[in-house]
């Protein structure tokens, strides 16, 4: 299956109940596959993983096998990463398994649990673990299904061209959904029209008569799609919140935790419930219940997977905060697109009494992260929210351009506690104790950056009475 050569025969035919990369991590039956990373190489710990359990171990030809795996089942290959693909990919063909792939700037993860959450009221579902969405993740997560899994949805990375061209003949979806385009990795894919013709490449894995959705707000994605040849009999559907997509939304009321909304056109699906808040939550809801629809679920189940669904923590999470404060955990990640989304998101939220945006820097945007920091700034006001705390030195510029609107003298809007609507800061602790002076239980606070930021910090002291 992974073109190598087994060496040991003598250790006997031991059946293979799975693999793993990580040598502390050996449930029995396990295959070891050593994987050369940044920092180790997986090949220093096999004889851990054959002590920890593992029935066997790739190996690598270009490097010596030591001793303590002279007895062992192993199988010499050229390259182990490029073995564990082969593995998964003719793992995924033995196996009768339908394959959802869920690829976009932003909003796959969500989408990902989405459409698991609306699948598996019929079918047995398997999706990817958190994040596992790149080279290793993706094959690991193929190579962990059980043999009755009907469904798997995976989530699809990716930094560089090539990457879901990769993903996509591994997975071989028979749907595959393209959430948005973004502005991440625009530093190595040169553009907006580059991000899109880079998630597009999923189409070269998809299955004869398969689905592509793609999100059909995005101009570039239209576009994209004329330039790539779709395998045979394969149907595009687009949705998206306007009107002329072919799923769409209608009559959309969104609050902290909540999203409602009706499914255009002929269906069943009126005041669909998300426990997720955002209109973009509806947009991936949208793809979701277009996926199920091609797998044939019924209405009810799909309404019903909505409304029991977890979404992944840091997405939007709505937490009790401090002082009994309404915070939204959105710490995972930020970029100019999901940032506004979550500006707009609060924005549209009424009923409290001061509406606080926490704003980390978004980082790995190339050379115009400044320009786009100063965006997001020109696109926050007063009607929008009421404070905006900046944290990091790119969002000096959000706090900068933010500030032109705030700084008007009839500015009734901020309350009286807090000095300046806009306040940058370059200190974390600060920040959490600027909030937690001013914090009031009628509040509403935004906490969004990049990962690399932690803006989880802020929340996760501010979770503390
Ligand atoms: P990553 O590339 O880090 O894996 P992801 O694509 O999996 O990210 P999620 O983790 O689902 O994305 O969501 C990250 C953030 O993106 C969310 O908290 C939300 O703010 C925003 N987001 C989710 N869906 C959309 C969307 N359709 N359009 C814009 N922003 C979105
Ligand atoms: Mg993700």
């Amino acid at each position: 299956m992974c073109g190598g050569t087994i060496l040991n025969h003598t250790a006997g035919d031991p059946d293979i109940a799975g693999v793993s990369i990580n040598s502390r991590r050996m449930a029995p039956g396990q295959l070891f596959v050593p994987i050369k990373g940044e920092n180790f190489d997986g090949h220093d710990f096999a004889s851990a993983a054959i002590d920890g359990g593992a029935v066997g171990s790739l190996w690598q030809r270009d490097k010596e096998l030591p001793e303590a795996l002279a007895k062992a089942p192993v199988v010499l290959v050229d390259d182990t990463t490029l073995a564990l693909q082969r593995l998964a990919a003719s793992y995924r063909d033995e196996l009768g398994v339908r394959v959802v792939g869920v690829t976009g700037s932003n909003g796959k993860t969500t989408t990902k649990d989405m459409v698991a959450a609306v699948l598996s009221g019929a079918f047995r579902v398997h999706k990817t673990d958190g994040n596992f969405n790149n080279h290793i993740g993706l094959p690991l997560t193929l190579l962990d299904l059980e043999e009755n899994v009907q469904v798997v949805v995976l989530e699809m990375g990716m930094s560089e061209f090539g990457e879901i061209d990769l993903l996509t003949r591994l997975a071989k979806p028979d749907v595959a959904i393209i959430t948005n385009i973004g502005e991440s990795h625009m530093l190595q894919l040169g553009s907006r029209a580059g991000i899109a013709k880079a998630k597009l490449e999923i189409v070269a894995g998809l299955r004869p008569g398969g689905l592509l959705l793609i999100n059909g707000d995005e101009p570039l994605l239209h576009e994209g799609l004329k330039q790539v040849s779709l395998p045979e009999a394969v149907e595009v559907q687009t949705f998206g919140l306007q009107a002329g997509n072919r799923w769409t939304a209608e009559n959309v009321s969104v609050d902290a935790t909540t999203s409602k909304f009706d499914v255009a056109g002929d269906y069943g699906l009126e005041r669909v419930e998300l426990p997720a808040a955002g209109t973009h939550n509806v947009s991936n809801a949208l793809a979701a219940i277009a996926a199920a629809k091609k797998f044939g679920v019924p209405d009810e189940v799909i309404r019903g997977g909505f409304t029991g669904m977890k979404l992944t923590s840091m997405r939007i999470e709505p937490i009790r905060a401090y002082n009994g404060a309404m915070l939204l955990n959105d710490a995972y990640n930020a970029s100019p697109t999901s940032v506004r989304a979550a500006i707009d998101l609060v924005s549209g939220l009424t009923g409290y009494k001061r509406k606080w945006l926490v704003l980390g820097d978004m980082l790995e945007l190339g050379p115009e992260e400044e320009a786009m920091h100063g965006e997001i700034g020109a696109y926050v006001n007063p009607a929008k929210a009421d404070v905006v705390l900046t944290f990091g030195k790119l969002s000096q510029r959000t706090a900068a351009e933010a500030a032109k609107h705030f700084r008007r003298s009839d500015s009734s809007t901020v309350a009286s506690s807090v000095e300046e609507g806009v306040k940058a800061f370059d200190d974390k602790g600060r920040l959490i104790e600027y909030l937690r002076e001013r914090l009031e239980p009628e509040d509403l606070v935004l906490v969004k950056g990049s990962r690399g930021m932690r803006m989880e910090e802020i929340v996760h002291d501010l979770q503390r009475a």
